[in-house]
Order: C-alpha cells, then sequence, then structure tokens
C-alpha cells in the first residue's frame, strides 16, 4: 500500500509599504488612533470616485518581477461581494481576470522547521493581485459588542496564490520565509506578523500519488509561521485518520486553535459564485507601457536566490550557508560588502555564522543595530591572515567592535593582542620551553608526534598568547633537530 501524500497550496495577503492607501489619499499607517486616517472614500460614502495609487502599483510590479511572474500590460479592477461590517462599501475592490502579475515562483530550500533540509527547487505561483485591505473588528464580551477600526480599509494587499505543488509542512514553511524574504529585500513589506502584514491562508488536502487529488480544505487566516506549520501536520494526520477509516473529508473552512493544538471546524465553504465578482466601474483599466516595464525591469532589487547564487558562486560558501546568510537582508548585505574586500571570503562567513551570530542572539540586536561595519571585520580577517592576530582574539575584539565599531588594528594593540613579531623574542621562548621541558624533547625525539604540541603549548603560555602561532611548530621542530 503507498503512503499519502499532502498537496498543498497557500494564499498569503501581504500589507504592501506606501505612503498612502490604495484608492484614496488617506495615511497608510499602523498603530494610529482608530478612524483617524479615513476619508469618504475608503468610509464608502455614495458618490465618492477612487483613484488609484501609482506607488501601490510600482510596488505589485516589483513583487511580479521579483517573483519571475509575468507583468500584465493590461490589467483590470473588480467588485467582490462583501457582507461584512469591517468593510462599509459592502464591496471589495480587488482583481478577478486579469491580475497584475500571473506565472511567478518562490524557490524553496534551507533548513525546515522540522529540522530537516528541503530540497532546493521552485514552487509555482499562480497570481499576485492588488486589493483593499478591510477594517479590523475587535469583539469585547464574549462577542456582545465590537468594535470597528477602518484605518486598515483599503490599505494596499497583494493576495498571493501559489500553486498547489508543496507536500509537506516543511516546504510550506519554506515557500513562506522565501515569499517574506523577497518582500523585505523589495522593501515591498515588512511582513510583520503582529501587525497583520502578512495572513496565510493555507489549502490542503491528501492523496495517494497516481491517484486524482482528493477534497481540499482550507484553514483560514494564519497569522504565524508557527501556526502554519503545525496546522498542516495536524491536517495531514487528521485526513489520514479519515481516509484510512473508511470516511470522507466535506469541502470546508476551518481554522487554527492553537490552545487545543488543532484545526477546528469554522464552515462549510462558499463557492466562488457567492462573490458575484463584476468590473469595477470607477477605476479606468491600467495599461502598462513596454518602456515602463523596462524601466521597473531596470530598479528591480536583487533577490535572496541572487545574493545566494553570489555567495555560493563568488564567494565559495556552502549552500546552507548561503541560506543561513540571507536571512536578512542586513546580514547580505553586510556579507556582500564584505566578502569583496578579503582573499577568503569564507573566513568571514565563519565569524558572521559562529562568534558575531552568538554575541547577536546574546544581545539580542540585528547586525544593523550595531556599530560594526563591514570594513572592520575585514581589518580583523586580514590581521588574522597577516598572523598580526591570533585567531582566538576575535573573541576579545568583536564585543567592542560591536559597541563602538573603529580600527581593529588600534584596538587590538590597545588589547595588547598584536602578535610578537620579533623572531628573537620567539626564539627564546622557544629555548625556554626546550629546556625547561627535557621529558617531552626526549619523547619528540623517540617519535612521539604529539609531544611537540605540548611543546607548542608551553610557548604559548610562556608568551602569554603573542607568539605567531603558524610560526612556532617550524622553529620548534628546526630547534630540536639541531
Ligand atoms: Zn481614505
Amino acid at each position: 500500500m503507498s503512503e499519502w501524500r499532502a498537496v498543498i497550496g497557500l494564499e498569503i495577503h501581504v500589507q504592501a509599504k506606501s505612503e498612502t492607501k490604495v484608492f484614496c489619499s488617506c495615511k497608510n499607517s499602523y498603530g494610529d488612533e482608530p478612524n483617524t486616517n479615513t476619508c469618504a472614500i475608503c468610509l464608502g460614502h455614495p458618490g465618492v470616485l477612487p483613484v488609484v495609487n501609482r506607488e501601490a502599483i510600482h510596488q505589485i510590479v516589483k513583487a511580479g518581477l521579483m517573483t519571475d511572474s509575468q507583468i500584465a500590460r493590461y490589467s483590470k479592477f473588480d467588485r467582490k461581494s462583501y457582507f461584512y461590517p469591517d468593510q462599509p462599501k459592502n464591496f471589495q475592490i480587488t482583481q478577478f481576470d486579469l491580475p497584475f502579475c500571473e506565472h511567478g515562483r518562490i524557490p524553496i530550500g534551507g533548513k525546515g522547521l522540522s529540522g530537516e533540509m528541503i530540497e532546493e527547487r521552485f514552487v509555482g505561483m499562480e497570481r499576485i493581485h492588488l486589493e483593499e485591505d478591510v477594517g479590523k473588528s475587535t469583539h469585547f464580551d464574549d462577542e456582545k459588542y465590537s468594535t470597528v477600526d477602518y484605518n486598515r480599509a483599503g490599505v494596499p494587499l497583494l493576495e498571493t496564490v501559489s500553486m498547489p505543488e508543496m507536500h509537506s509542512a516543511d516546504e510550506a514553511y519554506a515557500y513562506v520565509q522565501s515569499l517574506q524574504q523577497i518582500m523585505r529585500y523589495g522593501g515591498i513589506s515588512d511582513c510583520d506578523q503582529e501587525k497583520g502584514q502578512f495572513r496565510c491562508d493555507v489549502n490542503i488536502s491528501i492523496h495517494k500519488p497516481g491517484t486524482p487529488f482528493n477534497t481540499k480544505v482550507e484553514i483560514k487566516n494564519l497569522n504565524s509561521t508557527r501556526h502554519i506549520w503545525l496546522s498542516i501536520n495536524y491536517e495531514i494526520e487528521r485526513q489520514t485518520e479519515i481516509y484510512e477509516n473508511g470516511g470522507s473529508i466535506r469541502q470546508e473552512t476551518r481554522r487554527w486553535n492553537d490552545a487545543l493544538g488543532e484545526t477546528v471546524h469554522m464552515r462549510f465553504k462558499e463557492t466562488a459564485d457567492d462573490y458575484r465578482y463584476f468590473p469595477e466601474p470607477d477605476l479606468p483599466p491600467v495599461v502598462l507601457s513596454e518602456e515602463q516595464i523596462k524601466a521597473f525591469k531596470a530598479e528591480k532589487p536583487m533577490t535572496p536566490l541572487e545574493y545566494r547564487k553570489k555567495f555560493e558562486k563568488d564567494f565559495g560558501v556552502t549552500e546552507y550557508d548561503a541560506h543561513v546568510l540571507t536571512l536578512e537582508k542586513s546580514t547580505a548585505d553586510f556579507f556582500l560588502k564584505a566578502g569583496e574586500k578579503v582573499k577568503k571570503p569564507k573566513a568571514i562567513a565563519n565569524i558572521m555564522m559562529n562568534q558575531l551570530n552568538a554575541l547577536l542572539s546574546e544581545s539580542g540586536k540585528t547586525l544593523d543595530q550595531t556599530k560594526l561595519e563591514p570594513e572592520h571585520l575585514v581589518d580583523l580577517v586580514k590581521l588574522v591572515e597577516a598572523n598580526k592576530i591570533q585567531k582566538n582574539a576575535y573573541g576579545k575584539l568583536l564585543p567592542t567592535l560591536l559597541e563602538e565599531g573603529g580600527n581593529a588594528e588600534e584596538l587590538a594593540k590597545a588589547k595588547n593582542l598584536i602578535v610578537e613579531l620579533d623572531e628573537s623574542a620567539l626564539e627564546a621562548w622557544v629555548d625556554e620551553a626546550i629546556s625547561n621541558n627535557p621529558k617531552a624533547v626526549a619523547e619528540y625525539k623517540e617519535g612521539k608526534q604529539n609531544a611537540i604540541q605540548f611543546l607548542m603549548g608551553q610557548v604559548m603560555r610562556a608568551s602569554k598568547g603573542k607568539a605567531p602561532a603558524p610560526m612556532v611548530i617550524p622553529m620548534l621542530k628546526k630547534k630540536l633537530s639541531e
């Protein structure tokens, strides 16, 4: 009997950054006094006319280009029936048949939340369309009464729809991370889940490979990457159990209950017809010229994947390292700048992923919140390459560089960490180690190679760590063979 396989698609709403809302000139700003960023247009007063925001179009085209989507030369808006109090117009302006972007793809890979590595590949993206966000309802006293804040109504929203091409919670997790990275790298959205800037619906069914797809279930309104991962794993288990026991699945909408650790039933699913889409009569279609699209392409920011490819190809780091170094754009930019200035960028990568990472997670800061500049790390690595400091001096210099920045060599001098290059001093330490340790010397001469490590330790101790490590063993060997 073959195994069940999950088929997963994700619909993700991303709030786009912009000065003003998508169809009026109210501020697009989070956390303001409720209902202060509103006007006749976003409150749906009769007789008003929406005007589409150019900045929002720029953002969606950028998102399309960064996901290898086809950008529509001709696009239009539609109305979708919507009868909830968080949308005062009773319809939502969205796009139905002619979205701005189609046939894109999102690269996945790296490490999943389970800790397993994910196979590097692309997941198809059906479309990205532009629509308006709705207001925010807050319910009180067991839903006896509710309030609505319309500051969010009309904020530009990019709805991204993936192809049903993911097969595990880890792959969905990787897709979500990858999409968030692209949006952040492009300055399109911060994807701050706590501020509701990134909301996800999961479509999931299971089947046995080679047989038709089964009925899918939708899990609505997931606003945490962890919840997406947990709810998919839960749903795979739940659906498997139903089929294994001879049951069937009815198309329904569920939601994640984090306290229970389960998905729970919300409602049986409406069909697309219930939305009664029709063309928005108050907005003209958007026509983009070949020149405009060309201009957008010319200023497309580098994607996370393009950074990773460069790091692997030009800087010689592994696929895994490249993933870690591109998690945040500030880290990727830092490595890009520093890596170009040294012979072995891998040395920079190692410091960033080890000592630096540890110090940052200790302080809870991100790299761009510190005083450390790429040049500081370059200087530091060059000091080691020139045998001017010991490798372990990183630990003594990095905390100060993070706090204050500054010249690594001067700092190393001030901290008395510059390695003694005076050959006569080195010779004296080596002679001292040899004459103080006749037993180790005898052992070495009998062929015990380990003995030289012991002698080297004695030299380092006598020099208080100042002896240049790469020069100690050759000199010991020379002296011992005399
Ligand atoms: Zn407004």
